[in-house]
């Protein structure tokens, strides 16, 4: 017999992020109350996962959890913010407790990692949909933007690019692989990684910050034109991964580390003034993050090589097919 739903929450979700003193009362009630530090701002995210959308259906639920809450803390790292509290929205088409198991695993681990706390959420029966909403702090008036921008600063990126959108079509098989490099590249979209001490390490060096989830060269535009300057990429400092590149060949991986999507890494500005602080401060090895190009007045997004700009076509660009 399918356990109830209090029985639910009790069972899978109640001890399931991390610990925190700031909750004065967590799940249970009809609402959460949390002490929010002296000096700081509330920062708030949501995002909502929907299966068959946004991840495949059959995805490990280890993974669906995951990727519910890592999504909502790239959000908050992009805005150099630090995550605390959780709301977990649930439709559920039914109760699998196997996989409520996996994905309670999945959330509880990366929310511990984080030391954010699941402070409520709601319980429904239908498709099965994963909405995250996450809240966090910042010192007040530090957040990072994507505003903050001027012509001359210069643009990196963390990790490498496109990695989770060859591992989303190994998942789909409409890309085949080696063993070893399919299983690091699904790793890649099943479990990202957000950049969340970087973001938070950014607010002392960037102008502005994004965080890329719908592929480097657009995200990398959004943030050039909310600072009202446009984005200059350049071709051969694309950051990919060598398993992309030796799967796919040099050019593919490269137009597939600017147009894929979920690689969850943080794309940020910063001002030539900061740059030799910036380097010495947070060392790019160790922090793994890539100079990618410069921002510049005209406005737009483009890829150089070799001194000319490339065409790159959005609109129906297909990956594989
Ligand atoms: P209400 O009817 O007042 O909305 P619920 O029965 O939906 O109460 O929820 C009871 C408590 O359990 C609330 O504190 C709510 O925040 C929490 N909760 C419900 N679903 C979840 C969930 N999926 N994850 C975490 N907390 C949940
Ligand atoms: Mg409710």
């Amino acid at each position: 017999m399918p356990i109830g739903e209090s029985e639910l929450i009790e069972r899978y979700f109640r001890g399931c992020g991390a610990e925190r003193a700031d909750v004065v009362l967590g799940i249970g009630d009809d609402a959460a109350l949390m002490r929010v530090p002296g000096g700081c701002e509330l920062v708030a995210a949501t995002d909502t996962l929907v299966a068959g959308v946004h991840f495949p259906p059959d995805s490990p639920a280890e993974s669906v959890g995951h990727r519910a809450l890592a999504v909502n803390l790239s959000d908050l790292a992009a805005m150099g913010a630090r995550p605390a509290w959780a709301l977990l929205a649930l439709t559920l088409p039914q109760v699998d407790e196997t996989w409520l198991e996996g994905f309670a695993t999945g959330l509880g681990e990366l929310a511990r990692t984080h030391a954010v706390a699941l402070i409520g959420g709601d319980t429904t029966r239908g498709p099965l949909c994963i909405s995250v909403q996450l809240l966090g702090f910042v010192p007040a008036g530090a957040a990072l933007t994507r505003s903050g921008a001027r012509a001359g600063d210069v643009l990196f990126v963390s990790g490498t690019c496109g990695d989770a959108a060859a591992g989303l079509a190994l998942e789909q098989r409409r890309l085949q692989a080696p063993p070893e490099a399919r299983s690091w590249l699904r790793e890649r979209f099943l479990f990202p990684t957000p950049r969340v001490a970087l973001g938070e390490e950014l607010r002392r060096f960037a102008s502005a910050c994004i965080d890329v989830s719908d592929g480097l060269l657009g995200d990398a535009g959004k943030l050039a034109s909310a600072s009202h300057v446009g984005a200059e990429l350049a071709w051969n400092e694309l950051p990919v991964s060598d398993p992309l590149t030796a799967l796919l060949g040099e050019r593919r991986a490269r137009e597939l580390a600017l147009t894929g999507g979920d690689d969850y890494e943080l794309c940020f500005a910063v001002p030539p003034a900061n740059i030799a602080r910036l380097l010495m401060q947070l060392p790019p090895q160790e922090w793994r993050y890539t100079r990618i190009g410069a921002l510049r007045a005209a406005p737009g997004a483009v890829v150089v090589r070799d001194g000319t700009v490339m065409e790159f076509s959005h609109s129906g660009y297909q990956h594989f097919s």
